[in-house]
């Protein structure tokens, strides 16, 4: 690739709060060689090499499956033999950011999401669910379905439950004290 082209990749992920040793990492490039010096991520977020956001039951682990599946589209389903890059990145930032502008996502989080995927820590399975047979990813793998579809199954057993038996939400108040 051109010289000029890598370096653009390097100013760009620079400008978007991309961390430096990521940047030289993909690019090549050191500090002095970019004349744009690191931004803050434009969302104010300062992602690390943590894995907290992909085990905890909220909100992140819906943007951790949507990263994979934006990754899957784009660059095929061999997403732990894959080889970042510059572009892949930047590629996958904004796709994400322009799909889903409101998640809590970075450049950094995205680069380390894959470098986490691809020493297998995390295992990358098909969800079972007929209408869905998405890519989801777990450390479980007897986890059968995605966050979306563990989520709806929820939610509909809760409303598909009959009324008929009276909770105690009903019951009158008991009577602690006798007059
Ligand atoms: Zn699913």
């Amino acid at each position: 690739m051109r010289h000029i082209q890598v370096l653009e990749q390097a100013n760009f992920l620079a400008s978007i709060g991309c961390q430096h040793v990521i940047i030289t990492e993909l690019t090549g490039h050191g500090k002095k060689e970019f004349d744009v010096s690191t931004a803050p991520d434009p969302n104010g977020h300062s992602h690390r090499d943590s894995t907290t956001w992909l085990t905890s039951r909220g909100k992140s682990r819906y943007s951790a499956d949507r990263l994979l599946r934006i990754f899957i589209n784009k660059f095929g389903s061999d997403v732990v033999n894959h080889r970042m890059t510059a572009a892949k990145l930047i590629s996958l930032y904004t796709t994400y950011m322009a799909l889903y502008p409101k998640d809590e996502m970075s450049v950094n989080r995205i680069y380390y999401f894959f470098k986490r995927l691809a020493s297998r820590e995390f295992v990358i399975s098909y969800c079972t669910e007929k209408k869905c047979k998405k890519p989801f990813i777990s450390k479980n793998v007897r986890d059968k379905q995605c966050m979306t579809c563990t989520t709806l199954s929820k939610m509909r057993k809760h409303t598909a439950k009959p009324d008929c038996q009276p909770t105690q939400m009903d019951l009158p108040e008991p009577i602690s004290a006798v007059a």
